[in-house]
């Protein structure tokens, strides 16, 4: 029995919405008592204050994961009944769709609609792909020894997963972690963003309530060099996956490496390239590339953040491209933000933090100081208030070597130059640390083919851009990441691979 306090669930407006720690499927406070302020981007003041997971409780849901993967959860389970699990469990989110959106829009920011149409579907449809993979993922056989030998192949879970999710896109990084970790059989330890921890705690309410047994899934919320370092040095834990920051990929693959050598797999950032060609549809790839650059604000970690157009149709482009970025919707995101300008169909919404505001107002500063000629945007927008917008900015003539060229902005912030060869365009394209994504725009389809073949990227778009789905595979070249998500290959990361050589007839005398 747990002797942490019990927590009282605070509100607001109608919602109800649980600050504490999730282990075996009860909310408690954290044994130190700390706790951490989460604070609306759209007007800077704090939302609720949430419990700050220490090394104890991280100890203590890592041990409810152990023995539930023991009693209730891995082999113990049908993959079907899995997979029927994970079906009510995006049901019982379809049903709280409404909450759930204001709770996310709320504390990321982001534009309701964006959520209602977007986030929580994609949410949705992932829960549902990996309920249907549950069952169809097996081993092989290997028929090749005659009557002698027999081997087979097991696909077991790896255990007790650790997932660390950024708050970009709280609710789909959480989906995309934990769909195929129950799926797979794993029982996981999940530390949410300290910047939007709302909506995976509301989860946790909906995990229990679908009926997954306790101690199979678990939250720790806190922060990043504490919980998270926590996370990632157990010794009891046997695989860590994380989305956020390269720095922090970084730190997490060493605190894996030196403490059991558990397993990493790691989405990181990026600084995706656009190639726009002569033969194009320059109005299609401008709308495709506003896309690619003011969806969420910028903050995407595939954000088409460096295009690339040929010589001869580098003003017209940009020229439309600026038209996308005065339509953009920007405006107050969530319920309940008191105010005038509150409009539910804004999808561009604030920056995550005041941190993030200056540091992308900084990016701007340091392309202008550098030579570079700024088309739109460029500033905090004039109506922010408290809140952390910052215009939807292009920079265009950029050189290879400014510092907005080479660095992740993580904001609405384009940068553009010219080409006039198509090797040209793909020595700058594949000129990054970075290789998460990329764009093409042509029609020419011989062009489109060479082209998506030569670019260094996990993902390349033709002719589009952001289009994502989880039957597809995810994931980074170079600096970008460590493994796949999504598709087949998401589920292969949570599962491990055990070869059986059965001997039938076989002889064997020694000495050999
Ligand atoms: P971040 O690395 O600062 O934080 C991500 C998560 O890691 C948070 O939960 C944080 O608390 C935790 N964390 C921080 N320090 C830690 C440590 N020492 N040990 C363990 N955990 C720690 O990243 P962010 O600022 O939340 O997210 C933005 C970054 O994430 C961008 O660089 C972006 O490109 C990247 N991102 C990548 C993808 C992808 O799929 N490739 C998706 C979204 C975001």
């Amino acid at each position: 029995m747990s002797t942490h306090a019990a927590l009282t669930v605070p509100t607001i407006g109608e919602l109800s919405i649980p600050t504490g720690l999730f282990i075996n499927n009860e909310f408690r406070a954290s044994s130190s008592g700390q706790t951490v302020p989460t604070i609306n981007p759209a007007n800077g003041e704090t939302l609720l204050e949430v419990s700050h997971a220490s090394q104890e409780d991280v100890d203590e849901a890592v041990r409810a994961a152990r023995k539930a993967f023991e009693t209730a959860w891995g082999n113990n389970v049908q993959a079907s009944e899995r997979g029927a699990l994970l079906n009510k469990l995006a049901d019982l989110m379809e049903r709280d769709a409404e909450k759930l959106a204001a709770l996310e829009s709320l504390d990321s920011g982001k534009g309701i609609r964006i959520v209602r149409e977007i986030d929580l579907p994609d949410s949705v449809a992932c829960l549902r792909y990996y309920a249907g993979l549950a069952d169809k993922f097996f081993g092989q056989t290997i028929p090749h020894f005659g009557k002698d030998k027999f081997v087979y192949t097991i696909h077991q879970p790896i255990g007790v997963c650790g997932q660390i999710i950024p708050w970009n896109y709280p609710l789909l990084m959480w989906a995309w972690k934990v769909a195929p970790a129950l799926a797979a059989g794993c029982c996981i330890v999940m530390k949410p963003s300290e910047l939007t921890p709302l909506s995976a705690l509301y989860m946790c309410q909906l995990v229990k309530e679908a009926g997954i047994p306790a101690g199979v899934f678990n939250t720790v919320p806190g922060l990043g060099a504490t919980t998270g370092d926590a996370i990632s040095r157990h010794m009891d834990i046997d695989k860590v996956a994380f989305t956020g920051s390269v720095m922090t990929g970084r730190r997490i693959s060493i605190a894996a490496a030196e403490s059991n050598l558990k397993k990493v797999t790691l989405e990181l950032g990026g600084k995706s390239p656009s190639l726009i060609f002569e033969s194009a549809n320059i109005e299609e790839a401008a709308d495709w590339s506003a896309l690619g650059i003011w969806f969420n604000s910028g903050q995407d970690c595939t954000a088409g953040s460096r295009i690339y157009v040929h010589e001869s149709i580098y003003e017209t482009f940009i020229a439309a491209l600026k038209k996308k970025a005065e339509a953009c919707a920007i405006g107050q995101a969530g319920l309940f933000v008191c105010s005038s300008d509150y409009d539910e169909t804004t999808s561009f919404g604030p920056l995550i933090s005041e941190a993030q505001r200056d540091k992308v107002l900084g990016y701007i500063s340091s392309g202008v100081d550098e030579g570079a000629r700024l088309v739109a945007g460029g500033k905090k927008w004039s109506k922010s208030g408290n809140g952390y917008w910052v215009e939807p900015t292009i920079i265009a003539d950029v050189k290879p070597h400014f510092k907005v060229v080479q660095e992740e902005i993580f904001g609405p912030v384009v940068v553009i130059s010219k080409f006039s060869t198509e090797s040209e365009a793909l020595t700058l394209a594949n000129s990054s640390t970075f290789g998460l994504a990329a764009a093409v725009h042509t029609n020419d389809a011989r062009q489109a083919m060479r082209v998506t073949a030569a670019l260094d990227a996990g993902t390349v778009w033709c002719n589009q851009y952001g289009m994502l789905h989880p039957g597809v595979p995810f994931g980074g070249f170079k600096m970008s990441g460590v493994g796949r998500e999504l598709g087949t290959y998401g589920l292969e990361a949570y599962t491990q691979v055990k070869a059986v050589h059965q001997n039938l007839a076989m002889d064997m005398q020694w000495p050999i």
